[in-house]
């Protein structure tokens, strides 16, 4: 187990970047085995490490200041003090329960004294939990420069908060664990690209959930969680090129889908899709791969050119309203208007001409090859139906005529 923290060797020396690391070492006889336990300081200094023997005569340990990220551990041979200083009092905290749990003899998982010592200088980018060593000791332990966290198959009922201070991660797996939620503190993990939840219990995906979402998210995969919705703010995550939703309970996707410009690999296997959104055809470069093999989609030939719904009626005055603020870019606020009126605004549906249409619109099937769609297309049908918003006669004609037009 090891920290980084500023560490300052006695009262003469000036605190500096270093690291502590708790690590034992076996001695096998013939008679016996002795098992000890070292604290090792690493600093400028010393980058191979100063050795301090942890037993109870040896060892003091003060911690008035821990709530600040302070402590002071005293050792009386070879007699000296470690002034210890960090931001992560979390950690702090969890190593000096180790420390402490040596001195009792509790169980702690410490690396053995034979590795090179090199190794402690670089610090560890990516983890994987393993079953065993996967309780919230060991995740207070993973350090917070971390950029890789492994945690498959370990039955996690949640997300682990300590996985919030992580700000360094950049891909987090989950996958094949309990998880229901995803909780608002992943909107901290800025530099997060990868996330991947396959295989949890993440049945309803809120509006809000998908809100605090990473931006910086490139891959995001939610394969086999039984999710019924996609929340349309997921073109929000711009940036993502990889989206995987196979093995869901999806009976639609979200009409704006086709605005992830970014878009690269999108695959919805085994779900209950009747048809695709037509925003993957207009206005986009294609897809590289789409995968919607397993899914019910309706027969092309009886659907296509079919009118779903026709409501283009002239529009209500809260619709025009809306239409005049998304035109000026005028976001409205919850202190200002009721917070549904905010929701119905978001719920706008983008038609293929890119004008955002609120009650008054029609949609209507397409026929469409998926080779239009994606360079390589798994999918046990040629030709899909898609589903595409209208915001008037004159784009409802456009588009009956060719769904290629826009
Ligand atoms: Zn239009």
């Amino acid at each position: 187990m090891r920290i980084t923290a500023d560490v300052r060797m006695g009262n003469k020396s000036k605190a500096a970047k270093g690291s502590l690391e708790l690590r034992k070492k076996e001695i096998k006889t013939s008679t016996k085995d002795i098992k000890e336990v070292y604290l090792i300081v690493y600093t400028a200094q010393n980058k191979n490490g100063a050795k301090y023997k942890i037993n109870a005569d040896n060892l003091q340990v003060f911690t008035k200041f821990v709530a600040e990220g302070k402590a002071t551990i005293r050792f009386k041979e070879p007699a000296q003090d470690i002034f210890v200083s960090t931001k992560d009092v979390v950690q702090l905290k969890a190593f000096l329960v180790a420390m402490r749990s040596v001195l009792s003899n509790f169980h702690v998982t410490l690396g053995s004294m034979g590795a090179a010592p090199a190794s402690h200088v670089v610090k560890k980018t990516r983890v994987t939990m393993t079953p065993k060593d996967c309780g919230d000791e060991a995740f207070m332990a993973l350090d917070v420069t971390l950029e890789s966290l492994n945690a498959v198959g370990l039955e996690l009922k949640l997300f682990k908060p300590r996985i919030f201070k992580l700000r360094n991660l950049v891909t987090l797996d989950l996958s094949d664990n309990h998880i229901k939620d995803i909780p608002d503190g992943v909107a901290k993990l800025v530099s997060l690209k990868e996330m991947k939840l396959s295989k949890n219990r993440i049945k309803d995906l809120t509006s809000v959930a998908m809100h605090t979402l990473p931006k910086s998210l490139v891959l995001l995969d939610l394969s086999d969680n039984g999710l019924k919705v996609i929340p349309p703010n997921i073109t929000k995550l711009n940036r993502l090129a990889t989206l995987r939703l196979d093995g869901n309970a999806l009976e639609r996707l979200p009409f704006s889908l086709g605005k992830l410009s970014d878009l690269r690999m999108f695959s919805a296997s085994r779900n209950k899709l009747h048809s695709l959104p037509g925003s993957l055809v207009a206005s986009r470069s294609k897809l590289e791969e789409i995968d919607v093999s397993g899914n019910p989609f309706h027969p092309p030939d009886q659907q296509s050119g079919k009118i779903l719904l026709d409501n283009l009626v002239f529009p209500s005055l809260r619709d025009l309203v809306f239409g005049v603020c998304r035109k000026h870019g005028i976001r409205l606020s919850p202190e200002e208007v009721p917070g549904a009126l905010i929701s119905l605004m978001d719920a706008g549906l983008p038609c293929v001409c890119g004008r955002i249409c609120y009650s008054a619109l029609a949609v209507a099937f397409a026929s469409v090859p998926l080779s239009s769609i994606a360079r390589t297309v798994v999918s046990d049908v040629s030709v899909v139906v898609t589903e595409s918003v209208m915001c008037s006669k004159g784009c409802l004609d456009k588009y009956s005529n060719n769904p290629f037009a826009f």
